[in-house]
């Protein structure tokens, strides 16, 4: 048996999914005439309560595309020093938009508006980069998963009316966030300017991302997509997935939080444990006491064939996901009660 807790990317299509996919009615996306496609962007716009949506092969596409067309070259946007955008985007914000980022060292992936009111330039200071974007990451990737209060994600916005800033959700993991929380997509479609998010994590999509917002936006994202090489043709394969998921597979996350938390506390229990990050939803960042220890634990799994990831800096990960199933919760729970390094 293989347990693979690397990350919630590594999901293949369930058989359902797949029967979905084969059944999906498709055409030339490019044309605008891919029928499910269609059907994936008028339920996201719907789901959110903004104008248009567009299908995007990645959120790393869907995140730069909105980072393009709310920035001009020489902006500065303010994210937290552990964002995707920041950090795993391979420089794109620089690259494809010429913009800075302003970091902020916020509190697990999240920043609150106290510290975001500190590091806006004056509009009229023409000598520092314009603050033109926020972004924020909800769940946090880097942050633990963790996710924002809602009050504080109102303040941002109150903050970037007052200052002229446009605000940008990197919602790859929105969907945990939302199965814990009691906001409506549509209430994060009232605040955010833009908001992109992922099928291709903990809802079990083999492909698949979004852009959602207004019309005219939404207009320049598509070219931008078209730039950045997204264009894509019989897409109504991966959107029929998307579909699925958004019906079938969100209320699950739910398990996948639960799971998470029982291995964070069968975790804690161990004596070269050195800290665990506050799970709140399906990520578990965690440190051992030594670099020694950290080689020996993840070879001990590796042996058992259980994968997990280093971040690097003494930080391991584990994610928990769709297709880490009861079975495998059970066997790696039991094992780890046993480690004895
Ligand atoms: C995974 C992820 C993305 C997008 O990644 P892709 O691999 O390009 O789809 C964006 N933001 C966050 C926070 C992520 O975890």
């Amino acid at each position: 048996m293989e347990i693979n807790l690397t990350s919630d990317t590594i999901t293949r299509p369930s058989k359902e999914m797949l029967d979905a996919m084969r059944k999906a009615s498709v055409g030339d996306d490019v044309f605008k005439q891919d029928p499910t496609v269609n059907l994936l962007e008028k339920e996201l716009s719907r789901l959110f309560g903004k104008e248009s949506s567009l299908f995007f092969p990645s959120g790393t596409m869907a995140n730069q595309t909105a980072i393009k067309i709310n920035t001009e070259p020489g902006d500065q946007l303010i994210c937290d020093s552990n964002s995707h955008v920041y950090n795993y985007e391979a420089g794109g914000a620089s690259f494809n938009s010429g913009v800075s980022c302003r970091l902020i060292f916020g509190d697990q992936g999240r920043i609150f508006s106290h510290q975001i009111k500190e590091v806006i330039n004056p509009q009229d200071f023409y000598h520092s980069p314009k603050s033109k974007l926020i972004c924020l990451e909800n769940t946090s990737n880097r942050g633990g998963g963790a996710f924002y209060d809602f009050k504080e994600i109102i303040k941002i916005k109150e903050l970037a009316i007052k200052n002229d800033l446009k605000l940008h959700l990197d919602g790859a993991r929105l969907w945990n966030a939302l199965e814990e929380t009691t906001e409506k997509p549509k209430d994060y479609g009232d605040i955010f300017d833009t908001i992109s998010v992922c099928f291709s994590k903990g809802l079990g999509c083999p492909v698949g991302s979004a852009l959602i917002g207004n019309k005219e936006d939404m207009e320049k994202a598509l070219r931008i997509r078209k730039v950045f090489g997204g264009g894509m043709r019989q897409s109504g394969y991966l959107a029929a997935a998307a579909l699925f998921a958004l019906e079938k597979n969100r209320s699950r996350l739910k398990k996948d939080h639960m799971r998470a938390k029982e291995i964070a506390s069968a975790l804690n229990k161990l004596s070269f444990m050195k800290s665990i990050e506050p799970v709140s939803t399906n990520i578990i960042i965690f440190s051992l006491i030594s670099e020694k220890t950290e080689t020996k634990f993840v070879n001990l799994l590796k042996e058992k064939n259980i994968h997990i990831i280093s971040l690097g800096k003494g930080k391991l990960r584990i994610v928990t996901h769709h297709d880490y199933t009861e079975k495998h919760h059970e066997y790696f729970l039991n094992f780890i009660k046993k480690i004895n390094l």
